[in-house]
């Protein structure tokens, strides 16, 4: 079953397309990643899964369920952003607890799913501590717990990584793909960083202009692209 599928999904501002006729599916419980330059609409093509842009045109369903004009709370994805701007006078705890709180989830509960994420996120130790007393790594963990807490059928991660120095990508690449394990959710992964795409997917898609290139297992871009594009930027030798 599809975790996530596009079907001719576009999306112009007045009279820019920025995403022309996209089709794809990730496949229930796999790890997909979007990679293609700045400016080729994988932020635009996100938020439209997750509800925050209207589509233009097509039709999106996330588990089998057409969701292209549902709003967003009802969807079961969510976010991961780029600048995980965290509640600075909030614990850890009371960070990655917030969206249950709103949606008033019983304490008990709630404090038992933040303990959970913070489980496998080995946050342990670090749940009454405030942001500003964690590493760059730690709070990007934070960020991805307020995501587990709310047990999201598709996570949906924009360049969460682009913030921290390389060695910690690195790791945090590892962490991802524990993570993924053991969870077992659809993930959608957007980059503009070919190594990040190629060690974290199961399915890559290459976008350019809106459009996807090319979409397939790692290896089988690498060694079989489709076009000089697609060759350039996965780094085959051709
Ligand atoms: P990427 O994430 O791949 O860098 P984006 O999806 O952010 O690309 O942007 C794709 C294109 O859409 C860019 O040309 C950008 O300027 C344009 N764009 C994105 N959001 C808006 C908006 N709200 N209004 C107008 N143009 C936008
Ligand atoms: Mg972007």
């Amino acid at each position: 079953m599809a975790g996530v599928k596009l079907t001719n999904v576009r999306k112009s501002f007045g009279a820019h397309d920025v995403i022309k006729d996209v089709s794809l599916e990730v496949p229930k419980g796999e790890f997909g990643v979007f990679v293609g330059p700045s400016g080729c609409g994988k932020s635009t093509l996100l938020r439209m899964i997750a509800g925050l842009e209207d589509t233009s045109g097509g039709r999106i369903e996330i588990g089998g369920r057409d969701v292209t004009h549902v709003e967003p709370a009802k969807r079961g994805v969510a976010m991961v952003f780029q600048s995980y701007a965290l509640y600075p006078h909030l614990s850890v705890a009371e960070n990655m607890g917030f969206s249950l709180s709103l949606a008033r989830v019983p304490k008990q509960q709630r404090e038992e799913k933040v303990r959970e994420a913070a489980r496998i996120l080995q946050l342990t130790d670090h749940l009454d501590k405030k942001p500003s007393a964690l590493s760059g790594g730690q709070r990007q963990r934070v960020a991805i717990g307020r995501a587990i807490v709310r047990e999201p059928e598709v996570f949906l991660f924009d360049e969460p990584l682009s913030n921290l120095d390389a060695e910690l990508r690195v790791q945090m690449r590892l962490e991802l793909t524990r993570l993924h394990r053991q969870i077992g959710a659809t993930m959608i992964y957007v980059t503009h960083d070919q190594v990040e795409a190629m060690t974290l997917a199961d399915d890559i898609f290459v976008l350019k202009g809106g459009h996807v290139m090319q979409a397939g297992r790692p290896l089988s871009l690498y060694d079989d692209p489709a076009n000089r594009f697609v060759a350039g930027f996965i780094g085959s030798p051709a």
